[in-house]
């Protein structure tokens, strides 16, 4: 078992787009490995390479690992290639931004594309915390966090109680 550090805010890092990752080399397996150790310690139920300080679109979850049995899911360059309309919104919080949350809208239900660790291409229909966590971590790819999905009173509200909690 191998801990990463996790990258907080303001860090550069988190504000980046991230590149595809091509080859699945045993580099990319061991970085998947230390991502879900680094999750199931924080805890947390989902980590985006860019918050370990890996620049790739890769990201790891498991939204119900807390209430059952645990469910690990890696997703190598993963696209959302279809959402509902319907939207809802929820309370994130995020391992970068301990301390704080944030009531950001997501799409209801979402559909994904990803390659997994086999590179295999695997496709699935996500409702309820999944869906919200995918777009999360797939947020996290394109250098996106939770606050610059919010209203900039809200994104200062959230700072100012980030920076307080620090
Ligand atoms: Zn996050």
């Amino acid at each position: 078992m191998s801990l990463r550090e996790i990258v907080l805010w303001p860090d550069d890092r988190l504000s980046q787009m991230c590149t595809p990752v091509g080859e699945i080399t045993e580099d990319v397996r061991g970085l998947a490995q230390d991502m879900l150790d680094t999750m199931y310690a924080a805890p947390g139920r989902g980590l985006a390479a860019p918050q370990v300080g890996v620049l790739a679109r890769l990201f790891v979850m498991d939204p119900s690992w807390k209430e059952g049995t645990p469910a690990p899911v890696v997703c190598i360059n993963p696209n959302l290639v279809w959402h509902s309309d319907a939207t809802v919104v929820s309370s994130e919080g995020c391992l970068s931004l301990p301390g704080v949350t944030a009531d950001v809208p997501r799409a209801e239900t979402v559909r994904m594309v990803w390659t997994d660790l086999d590179g295999v291409v695997q496709e699935a229909e996500l409702t309820g915390f999944a869906a919200l966590c995918a777009q999360h971590e797939i947020d996290h790819l394109d250098g996106l966090m939770t606050l610059d999905r919010l209203a900039d009173a809200d994104r200062d509200r959230l700072l100012a109680a980030y920076e307080a909690a620090r």
